[in-house]
């Protein structure tokens, strides 16, 4: 049975242009850049009758990527924030020590361009070692001893 609200939201498929589009609570699966695929339970879509082409608001595609951010422990612009301040680093000079094309800090930070997982939990690392940032920052490969028991 369908409600005044529901028939008023349902519109043509973009898609096909044969169906109509209509509300669903569904599981939404999408793979991160770092190739893990994640599945974000009951996601608001609209899925079209005829084609089965699906649809994300806006608000459902920020609920998905917070959804992926706690998956993954992706950093948050405030951590990336901290980053640049711990070690005094503009956003040029941060770019360069990671290794990123220009101006990728600051889609970091502006959004909606996000830090992917792993280079995350590189950035927490390179917070938690001073010395290992000073290793990267030097590019001094290899120059420390490790000691190896036999
Ligand atoms: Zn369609």
């Amino acid at each position: 049975m369908k409600t005044k609200a529901s028939a008023a939201n349902d519109h043509p498929c973009f898609e096909c242009g044969t169906g109509t589009l209509v509300s669903v609570l569904e599981p939404f699966t999408t793979r991160t850049a770092e190739g893990l695929e994640i599945t974000v339970p009951d996601v608001p879509m609209e899925r079209c009758s005829h084609c089965g082409d699906t649809v994300l608001s806006a608000e459902a595609a920020a609920m998905v990527d917070a959804w992926i951010d706690r998956a993954t422990g992706r950093l948050s612009r405030d951590e990336l924030q901290a980053f640049l301040d711990q070690y005094q680093l503009t956003q040029r000079e941060a770019e360069q020590v990671l290794g990123l094309g220009e101006k990728m800090i600051s889609r970091w930070l502006k959004g909606p361009a996000r830090v992917s997982g792993s280079m995350s939990n590189y950035i927490r690392l390179l917070m938690a070692d001073a010395q290992a940032f000073d290793i990267l920052r030097q590019r001094r490969w290899g120059s420390t001893t490790i000691q190896r028991s036999a």
